[in-house]
């Protein structure tokens, strides 16, 4: 793509150039929050939701964001005109800043914003047409009252060792149950699965990131005239699903067809799941904010 610029803080750096402080905390320690947004045809998918979550989190852990909900509208809109990209995965990332090595975020000045913008390099098109096969791992979610999930702050380790553990047993992906043996979600995606024609996902509280994609799928079930419910499920109701897919930014929906060595359906992508995947691109670009009038909807709070 050639030269790749990035939102350093105020400016745009070269991406060999763009590096931040061994000070800041978000460094350090994982204090900061974080969004994967998509960008399909010069529309930002569901920016306001995006903005809103990190809002949140950020929030949450008593960081205040010094831009306004506008600012970082603009300048996610300038960070794809300057990399001349239409279609692309924006990571937007609001660390505590740069501090001195005691944990108090009290000694960090300001918090930094760094926007990236590239290409996605998402799974490769023969894992949408064959399906994933994952496993489940020792590896449990946070739970909501120790470090919340719905968080989705700097602290990634959970996730990451997810994906360690998936790449031991061999796969890509893995499952993660809560605390009480709930499945929750996978490393970085949240789950469906449809049973006897009902399309079920693990409701808020059994311990999951309220994932944009998810909310936009239960939206568009609806519509489309599934019956759907947030019920908490098990490993035994995922095992002996019609079929099962997991829903994220990066990944849109993608087929699951065999958990922790139990065949889903018929071993193929399913055919509701390509409905709704199909569904789901046909309104990426119709509901989010616009490159050519960037404007956010949210109010700041
Ligand atoms: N769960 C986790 C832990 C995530 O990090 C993500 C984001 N990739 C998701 C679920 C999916 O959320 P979204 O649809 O907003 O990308």
């Amino acid at each position: 793509m050639g030269e790749q610029w990035i939102y350093l803080d105020g400016e745009f750096v070269e991406k060999e150039n763009a590096k931040i402080s061994v000070f800041d905390h978000g460094f350090l320690y994982g204090d900061g929050v974080f969004e994967g947004i998509r960008v399909y045809n010069g529309n930002v998918y569901k920016l306001d939701e995006h903005l809103v979550r990190l809002y949140n989190s950020a929030k949450s852990i008593m960081l205040d964001i010094p831009y306004t909900k506008q600012d970082l509208t603009d300048v996610i809109v300038e960070t794809l005109k300057k990399n001349n990209l239409r279609d692309a995965y924006i990571r937007l990332v609001v660390s505590r800043g740069v501090g001195n090595l005691g944990l108090d975020p009290a000694s960090c000045a300001r918090p930094q914003l760094v926007v990236i913008a590239e290409k996605l390099a998402i799974y490769p098109k023969e894992f949408y047409e064959k399906g994933l096969d994952i496993v489940t791992v020792a590896t449990r979610r946070n739970r909501p009252d120790v470090l919340s999930p719905k968080v989705k702050s700097l602290n990634y380790l959970n996730n990451i060792l997810v994906k360690i553990e998936a790449g031991l047993a061999g796969v890509n992906e893995a499952l993660m149950l809560n605390n009480e043996g709930y499945v929750a979600e996978g490393s970085a995606d949240n789950i469906f699965i449809l049973r006897e024609g009902v399309l079920y996902t693990p409701p808020g509280y059994v311990g999951a990131l309220e994932g944009i994609t998810r909310q936009a799928i239960v939206e568009l079930a609806v519509e489309m005239g599934y019956d759907l419910r947030e019920d908490p499920f098990t490993r035994h109701d995922v095992y002996t699903s019609d079929e099962v897919f997991l829903t994220g930014t990066a990944a849109e929906v993608i087929a699951v067809v065999k958990v922790d060595g139990r065949i889903i359906g018929d071993g193929k992508p399913g055919k509701e799941t390509q409905r709704i995947l199909e569904a789901f691109r046909n309104k990426v670009e119709q509901d989010g904010v616009s490159m050519e009038a960037p404007r956010s909807e949210v109010e700041i709070t």
